[in-house]
């Protein structure tokens, strides 16, 4: 019998910031428990994929409630361009006893609006991907899915799962399940992922790991979504099974997940979170804080004061990666 109990420290993780332990403690720090966001928006690809999300969202979603896929798609391109537009009601919505909740029904800042998506696309000075093209991509998407026969039975749900426990620590993984669909081989969790050119993806990868424990399934689906212009319908668009063994679940469940835990909680505990200069440039760009790192300490948060505001609390059901 145990006579002194110690508490057991609970660790509550999703994808995003466990990679982001994993890549660069010090942006861990500054983005989940400062809560820095940057003034100047989130990236255009960040912004298309968003939009994308929220189409497939309410068009799968009215689905689900049995509508004809012809109007599921005007349900779908609605809020696909209120998202564009942004909803007065609960974009920076602030609770009062008198009005507790948005009027409009929505989620806080489910319909933020774009900055740094243009209607049509740029070339200078940088590309930019344009909105007007990102709804012609959802239309395009459907027509080319018009005779799926997978059967859509969750969209974008969070779903809380105990991954590990030990004398010290218990972990609570958080994982959004874009779409969960029955393949007529099986239920899979899917997660879209959009993009401006196609690349290989490989398997070493938190959000896909954490979605099949979540799940208990050996594999999961990428739906792809690109937004390339002069490339074919079935080149663009295509589903990707991802498939681990048992061994490597297991491993990642059992050692990876529990030593990054204990790492962030000794960064909590000794308040240093160290930076990574392995991880400042990115295939997305270079990191947001970049000119933060990049100027002498004591000058650091006076550059942050410049480039960030301080947002709400980190919440698994935000998609930003
Ligand atoms: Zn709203």
């Amino acid at each position: 019998m145990e006579i002194i109990t110690v508490p057991k420290k609970n660790i509550v993780l999703d994808a995003t910031v466990f990679s982001t332990v994993m890549g660069c403690p010090r942006e861990s720090d500054f983005r989940f428990n400062l809560h820095l966001q940057p003034i100047s928006g989130k990236s255009n690809s960040l912004e298309c994929g968003s939009i994308v999300h929220k189409f497939l969202e309410v068009y799968y979603g009215t689905i689900i409630q049995g509508i004809p896929k012809s109007q599921a798609f005007g349900f779908g391109i609605t809020a696909a361009e209120l998202y564009i537009k942004g909803c007065p009601h609960c974009t920076d919505f602030k609770s009062t006893p008198k009005i507790p909740k948005p009027t409009c029904g929505h989620k806080i800042d489910d319909y933020p609006g774009v900055k740094n998506t243009p209607k049509e696309s740029e070339i200078k000075p940088y590309p930019k991907t344009g909105w007007a093209w990102v709804l012609d991509t959802c239309q395009q998407y459907t027509e080319f899915y018009r005779n799926d026969f997978w059967v859509p039975l969750e969209t974008e749900r969070v779903k809380g799962k105990i991954l590990y426990e030990d004398d010290e620590i218990r972990i609570l993984w958080k994982a959004k399940i874009d779409w969960r669909v029955d393949t007529n081989n099986g239920i899979y969790p899917v997660d879209h992922k959009t993009m401006k050119q196609n690349r290989d993806t490989v398997s070493l990868n938190n959000q896909f790991i954490g979605q099949c424990l979540v799940e208990g399934t050996r594999s999961m689906i990428i739906n792809k979504v690109g937004f390339q212009i002069l490339v074919k319908p079935e080149e663009k668009f295509k589903r990707i099974m991802m498939s681990y063994s048992a061994e490597r679940l297991l491993e990642w469940q059992s050692e990876t997940l529990p030593y990054y835990a204990k790492l962030l909680l000794m960064y909590q505990e000794t308040g240093h979170f160290p930076p990574n200069f392995d991880h400042c440039e990115g295939k997305y760009g270079n990191c947001k804080f970049v000119h933060v790192c990049e100027s002498d300490p004591g000058m650091r948060e006076s550059e942050i004061k410049k480039l960030f505001y301080v947002g709400t609390e980190w919440n698994p059901v935000n998609d930003d990666d």
